[in-house]
């Protein structure tokens, strides 16, 4: 059965979605057309503020609708205190754990080279022009949040060392966030890895 073309076109594109098999794709199509039309359209008007209203924040790379992101706009963040992260959907996760005072740096991925990138596909020349012009302060701490995955400490290493060689981020302390089980894991089922950087990070009880 031959579909209408706008249909068609809509589940090819829906279909380029990661996690959206073909089936799915269908399901979500029909779907559109069965909801109020009012909503289909205001969906669609954001999808294109998608590409034309959003941009990366100026200092951190974060996602934003103007130069700077709310967090690196909010006075009360600590602007000496660093969490550099691999994506933008990480800096999300952190904001809802509500733990963190500081401010991001989001890095655009993580050095792999078996998928060709190196680090210059990264911001890591953004990164040390941002560490160089906090040289004033008294301390500056930054915390290597990528994560622990081969890729993640092969990029983690290349910044420690890119940090501590460089003469302008000399009161620069690096950190790196711990590893080990998650909340609700099972001893008994963790993988040696995990558990030998559970125990590698435990701390005093
Ligand atoms: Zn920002």
């Amino acid at each position: 059965m031959k579909l209408p073309i706008h249909l068609e076109n809509t589940i090819d594109m829906l279909r380029h979605l990661p996690g959206i098999g073909p089936r799915s794709a269908e399901r979500l199509a029909y779907h559109l057309i069965r909801m109020p039309k009012e909503d289909v359209i205001l969906l669609s008007e954001n999808l294109v503020h998608l590409t034309t209203k959003i941009k990366l924040c100026s200092k951190c790379f974060n996602i934003t609708d103007s130069e700077e992101c709310s967090i690196c706009a909010d006075e009360t963040r600590n602007k000496g205190f660093i969490m550099v992260v691999e994506e933008p959907l990480d800096v999300v996760a952190l904001e809802k754990a509500g733990v963190f005072t500081g401010v991001y740096f989001v890095l655009g991925g993580v050095i792999d080279p078996i998928r060709g990138i190196h680090e210059e596909e990264l911001r890591i020349s953004d990164l040390m022009v941002l560490l160089r012009s906090l040289h004033e302060k008294e301390s500056v701490e930054v915390i290597l949040a990528t994560n622990p995955s081969t890729e993640g400490e092969t990029t983690a290493l290349y910044l420690k060392q890119k940090i501590t060689q460089d003469q302008g981020c000399s009161n620069i302390s690096i950190t790196r966030i711990a590893r080990g089980l998650p909340t609700g894991a099972d001893v008994e089922y963790a993988d040696p890895l995990t558990l030998k950087r559970a125990l590698e990070g435990r701390g005093q009880y």
